[in-house]
């Protein structure tokens, strides 16, 4: 059975780190995918207006198509006309006006015929020809390098069409940057999701708890049910085999051993009903019932176990009273038996565990919202170390002095169940050999 929580704990680390391994893959790629895409924004924008400023300022000292006036080349210092001296097509490295000097920006310009006439700027000597009239083009050098490029139509001051200006980026630096970023991320998910498995590890661990906790108490409960079932079988079955082996049977032997038969089997019904009820209230707890629609007036209730159990301390030379602390009646909303039964059990047992000549008091009170039962004895009282105890299932504190009351350590337990499926609390002050107090907290009824 271990194993099987092992395994499911496994399970749920496993289907947890995938889940979560699997959603931050994700947020990941989108980081990812958003910052390339603003990097990509980001120069085609700078691009733009770079090349928007060269073409502006370049447009107005156009004269003839194809041709360079002195003026545009004062303009433009660092320009370098094709067949110069200044133009090397294999180490071309200029410097340029302010707007292309920054950054890695070249600058093309093409007579209408598609013919190179100048170039400025860092010029990528390998950069093939591109077609001019394309206006947005991402182009690869043979070195394997990229460049993003805008190509505009330039006029003459006659609107005739001069040719075509191109201007480019190298985008060296920002691949690396988002190569960098994918860097990060790919590193970053395998110790992200060595965290998350131990996360996870530790989650399915705290998960799992409660459900081994109630697995163990149901293993136990069965283990300590069928202990307590097996005495009484076990005697009757003595009783029937010690008859079996005589000869011969009077009538008042077999009257004696029905009455002993009968008595185990009483013990037995008492068990089994006890061990029924409790189910009963675990189911009831479970599909949370707990909303009853009958109202109890509590004050009868208790008038009617103090009547009942009024023999029984009689018989243990108990002093048995109640004490009702309001005029108005106290309704809670509940099941009558169940509460009578709560009731009835903490008196009895009050009974049973004080001395003869001993008191037992049965008070009823009300507090804002809660209706207050207290049973109070002058009895044996319960040890500290037990107090915590004694509401577990066939809990008994000294076997020897309760297997004489005749308890199986279910009457609290099904007190505390039946408590809580009315939403109440119950507790318990106790000090050894002065008494014991219980007090029971019900909610109170609407119309209270
Ligand atoms: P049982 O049905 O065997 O009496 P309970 O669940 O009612 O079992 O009680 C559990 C244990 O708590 C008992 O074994 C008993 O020792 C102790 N106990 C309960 N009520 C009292 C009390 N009023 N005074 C002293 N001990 C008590």
């Amino acid at each position: 059975m271990k194993q099987l929580f092992k395994q499911t704990r496994w399970r749920l680390t496993i289907w947890y780190a995938g889940m979560m391994g699997g959603i931050l893959s994700l947020c990941g790629l989108g980081v990812y995918e958003a910052i390339d895409h603003a990097h990509r924004v980001t120069v085609d924008q700078e691009l733009k207006s770079v090349a928007g400023t060269l073409h502006d300022s370049l447009e107005p000292v156009l004269i003839s198509p194809g041709k360079l006036e002195p003026a545009a080349t004062r303009l433009l210092p660092d320009l370098c006309l094709v067949n110069t001296s200044c133009y090397h097509p294999a180490t071309s490295h200029h410097h340029t006006v302010d707007a292309i000097t920054e950054g890695s920006y070249y600058m093309r310009l093409y007579d209408v015929s598609g013919r190179l006439i100048a170039v400025a700027g860092l010029f990528p000597p390998s950069l093939p020809f591109t077609p001019i009239q394309q206006q947005w083009i991402t182009v690869k050098d043979n070195k394997g390098q990229n460049y993003r490029q805008i190509s505009f139509i330039l006029q003459t001051q006659t609107n005739q069409n001069w040719g075509y200006l191109q201007v480019g980026r190298n985008l060296q630096d920002f691949e690396a940057y988002v190569t960098r970023v994918k860097w990060i991320l790919l590193l970053g998910l395998p110790v992200a999701m060595i965290l998350i498995g131990l996360a996870a590890w530790w989650l399915a661990g705290l998960a799992m708890k409660p459900i081994y906790q109630s697995y163990q108490q149901i293993q136990q409960f069965t283990a300590d049910a069928a202990h307590e079932l097996r005495t009484p079988l076990a005697a009757t079955r003595a009783t029937i085999e010690s008859i079996l082996m005589l000869p011969k049977i009077s009538e008042t032997e077999t009257k004696d051993t029905l009455t002993t038969l009968g008595k185990q089997n009483q013990r037995l019904s008492l068990l089994v009903a006890d061990l029924l009820m409790l189910s009963r209230m675990d189911q009831q707890l479970m599909q949370s019932q707990s909303i009853f629609s009958v109202s109890v007036n509590l004050n009868d209730l208790v008038n009617d176990v103090a009547e009942e159990l009024a023999a029984l301390a009689l018989a243990n030379h108990i002093d048995l009273t109640t004490d009702i602390r309001v005029k108005a009646e106290i309704l809670i909303q509940g099941n009558p038996e169940q509460v009578y039964r709560l009731i009835s059990n903490l008196v009895a047992n009050s009974i049973q565990f004080t001395p003869s000549l001993g008191k037992v008091i049965l008070r009823l009170d009300q507090t804002s919202h809660h209706a207050l039962i207290q049973v109070q004895d002058t009895g044996i009282g319960i040890p500290l170390d037990e107090q915590q105890h004694i509401f577990d299932r066939f809990y008994r504190i000294n076997s020897s002095r309760s297997r004489l009351s005749g308890g199986f350590g279910l009457g609290l337990a099904i007190c505390q169940a039946i408590t809580q499926a009315h939403g109440g609390t119950i507790d318990v002050k106790s000090e050894v050999a002065k008494g014991s107090l219980f007090t029971l907290r019900l909610p109170l009824g609407k119309n209270q």
